[in-house]
């Protein structure tokens, strides 16, 4: 995925966490190495060595609601589903459902993640986050208002900022660097007017990405357009919230002058086709986004609305919906798969660490089987088609972050599966038991 598009068959060789020397190259490089060869290999013949996955937006507080939350359009939806359920989770809840999350990300070939988190608990998160050895960028939702937001989720403008900015302290620059923090403001409808001016700020005083929602589904831009009296892009435009660190998940129903808006100020967009297929928010134009020379990249959002966290599957979605939108010029398969690799990384202000892989870059690395039938009989025919439209998240058979190995051949080294499991089942109960509680209250 570097900007030649190389394709090449050899060896890949990793130093101090960094790619040190890629095919012709590694030869000589081990050369130079004490003794003359590796510490350790890994045999990735018949498969495809690739850049980590850059996921660009997920709601790992959300993988406990996978099955609770069935059937019914984004408002609706945060309303009478995700809300309650964000507001009854404990720290205990939040950990499980980190965790969970992140077993599954990691066996998927993820190795970058852009969290949006919920109001309390962020640093739960954060310390999963940090245990799991993942590359993340993540932030405490940020809501001081908005119609059907229960109790629990609601703070004052200056305690939503005030614990944001105590997270980027704790957090930013944390465990090497793999660590940082963004603003995350939820939506327009759950901020006020006061709120994003102080997210604007905060931005530029700390150079933290602001990550939001933005133009998700038809009836959110009718309630946004009767709140504010504009479009999303153009509200954020008039409040100088739009720079090159803004990070907007969704923008399915972004209009041609928005987007022009996006684009003059440098801002990226996050394309979640398998949330907006099963919210039936809509089809998100990525071929138009990009000719707005727009950075785009792609994620799953939460395990509620999709409900896989696996990105193969966002990318063979993506493939399809920009084929059915353009069908005389869809995206090439290169184009999907960069979405999660070098594309994925620019947006969120990446691109000189990870993405491809380059010498001097983060040992970011997965290796994809495609010996299965499924792959067969000629994967390597076509890599880009292969990854696309045949690949699995179940194909990864190695994950590593800055040259730790944090998933090998069905074993996570960082993560204990089994306990994560156990302890997700059980929060998931007493999470439901909750939120049911705290709606007969209301
Ligand atoms: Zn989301």
């Amino acid at each position: 995925m570097d900007a030649a598009g190389t394709i090449a068959r050899g060896d890949l060789l990793i130093r101090d966490g960094v790619i040190a020397a890629r095919g012709e190259a590694v030869a000589a490089a081990l050369a130079a190495l004490p003794g003359g060869r590796a510490g350790a290999t890994f045999d990735a013949s018949g498969a495809f060595v690739l850049p980590g996955l850059v996921h660009g937006h997920l709601h790992l507080c959300q993988t406990l609601f996978r099955g609770l939350a069935e059937q019914s359009d984004l408002l609706r939806w945060l309303r009478e589903s995700i809300w309650p359920l964000e507001a009854a989770h404990t720290e205990a809840s939040i950990a499980a459902s980190t965790r969970l999350g992140l077993l599954e990300l990691v066996a998927g070939g993820v190795t970058t993640v852009n969290d949006m988190g919920t109001v309390r608990h962020t640093e739960v998160i954060g310390a999963a986050l940090e245990e799991s050895g993942v590359r993340a960028v993540f932030g405490k939702a940020l809501m001081d208002q908005g119609q059907g937001v229960p109790r629990g989720l609601i703070e004052s403008r200056r305690d939503a900022l005030e614990g944001a900015l105590a997270i980027a302290r704790r957090f930013h620059g944390a465990a090497d660097g793999r660590l940082s923090v963004s603003l995350a403001p939820r939506f327009i409808l759950t901020c006020s007017d006061g709120l994003w001016g102080d997210v604007r700020d905060a931005s530029r005083e700390h150079g933290l990405l602001i990550h939001t929602h933005i133009a998700e589904s038809p009836p959110e831009g009718r309630e946004v357009k009767t709140a504010v009296g504009d479009t999303a892009a153009d509200y954020f435009a008039a409040r100088e919230v739009l720079s090159g660190r803004f990070v907007g998940a969704h923008g399915v129903w972004l209009e041609e002058a928005e987007l022009k808006r996006l684009a003059r100020a440098g801002a990226a967009l996050v394309h979640c086709p398998g949330s907006n297929l099963k919210l039936g928010s809509g089809f998100a134009d990525v071929t138009r986004w990009r000719q707005h020379g727009i950075r785009c990249g792609i994620g799953s959002d939460g395990a509620a609305c999709n409900n896989r966290l696996d990105t193969f599957h966002e990318l063979s979605l993506a493939a399809g919906i920009g084929r059915t939108l353009h069908p005389e010029q869809p995206l090439a398969a290169r184009e999907i798969l960069a979405l999660a690799t070098c594309d994925g990384a620019r947006a969120l202000g990446m691109g000189d660490r990870i993405g491809s892989l380059e010498a001097g870059k983060q040992a970011d690395v997965i290796v994809v089987s495609a010996d299965a039938p499924h792959h067969a009989p000629q994967p390597e025919r076509d890599p880009y088609a292969t990854l696309v439209h045949a690949a699995r998240a179940s194909d990864v058979r190695l994950t590593m972050v800055a040259g730790r190995v944090l998933y090998r051949d069905g074993a996570w080294a960082t993560l204990d599966a089994e306990r994560a499991l156990a302890d997700a089942r059980a929060e998931a109960r007493g999470l439901k038991r909750r939120a049911e509680l705290t709606e007969t209250r209301a």
